[in-house]
């Protein structure tokens, strides 16, 4: 088994060469050396998205609130990297203050253009979100074992990598934690977003050889969704995964990504690269189906 263990952030964006060389069209597909959380989870929301976003390399900028998550996903890691008496909301304001000239000096913020109320109202969203942990917990009590965590691990025949927000220490056991800043799930959709903290929780076992007790999202400023992480739970996560992986592994033998229309192609980066998805846009444009706001029914005009 392959173990490795750091604090290090997310792979780099592709460089501009890759994103030339796929804009031909001619990159084959092979077996990635990684398979994490969002990419199975795009990889089963449309197969030729995901061949698009993470073989052809072709760019997919982060939106505002994705961007807005990583500033809040900073602050909270440089606070509960505090003392816990030093875990205050004051002391997360002056963390937010610190952090906020180099995020709004980076390129992917930049990109975004706000004008003056436009960052004001981006600051405030970024705050309503860190000041949202008081509502569900006082961050001074968590027994912290580490943030920002990444774990490469093999779960079965799965290549993982997972970075996972926040481990610690309850009564009972260790509990994984992972931040959302953005509104929860229906109860219906709910048991599907606790796949990700499951693997995080088989993830951490694998690398780390304890149990966990509990995973759990916490819905910033909202409400915490919680699952104990109980052998049949965790089984449940990884033979889903281990089904996504299957199913990627054949459509890398077949050289065959196919497209997997509906609500989402209105949300996707690459319908310019698909024509079953730009078909699909104009239709639900047309019936009504759709916001004309959506950011590929703009670009279809
Ligand atoms: S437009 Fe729709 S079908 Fe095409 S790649 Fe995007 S999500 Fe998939």
């Amino acid at each position: 088994m392959t173990v490795t263990v750091s604090t290090t952030g997310p792979s780099p964006a592709p460089s501009p060469e890759a994103a030339i060389t796929a804009e031909s069209g001619t990159v084959p597909a092979s077996t990635p050396s990684h398979l994490s959380p969002s990419s199975a989870t795009l990889f089963e929301q449309c197969p030729r998205r995901w061949r698009l976003r993470y073989v052809d390399r072709l760019p997919d900028p982060p939106g505002e609130a994705a961007l807005a998550g990583t500033l809040v996903h900073r602050v909270l890691e440089r606070l509960l990297g505090e003392e816990p008496d030093l875990r205050t909301i004051d002391r997360a304001r002056v963390l937010a203050a610190e952090e906020w000239p180099m995020h709004q000096e980076s390129p992917e913020v930049a990109a975004l253009a706000l004008d003056a109320e436009g960052v004001r109202s981006y600051k405030w969203r970024v705050w309503q979100a860190i000041a949202g942990l008081w509502q569900l917990e006082d961050p001074a009590g968590v027994d912290v074992v580490a943030t920002e965590c990444r774990l490469d691990v093999r779960l079965g025949s799965v290549p993982f990598l997972g970075v996972l927000d926040r481990v610690e220490t309850a009564g009972d056991g260790v509990v994984v934690t992972d931040y959302k800043s953005g509104k929860p799930p229906s109860p219906a959709y709910a048991s599907d977003k606790l796949d990700q903290v499951l693997l995080y929780a088989a993830a951490w076992h694998a690398a780390e050889g304890g149990n966990t007790r509990r995973a759990r999202l916490l819905y910033l400023g909202a409400r915490s969704i919680e699952v104990e992480t109980t052998d049949e739970a965790i089984d449940g996560a990884l033979g889903r995964l281990h089904q996504r992986w299957d199913a990627l592994n054949t459509c890398v033998s077949n050289q065959e990504f196919a497209p997997r229309i509906g609500p989402l192609c209105a949300w996707c980066p690459y319908t310019e690269h698909c024509p079953e998805g730009r078909r699909e846009v104009r239709r639900r444009a047309d019936a009504g189906l759709v916001s004309l706001d959506a950011p590929a029914v703009r670009r279809l005009g």
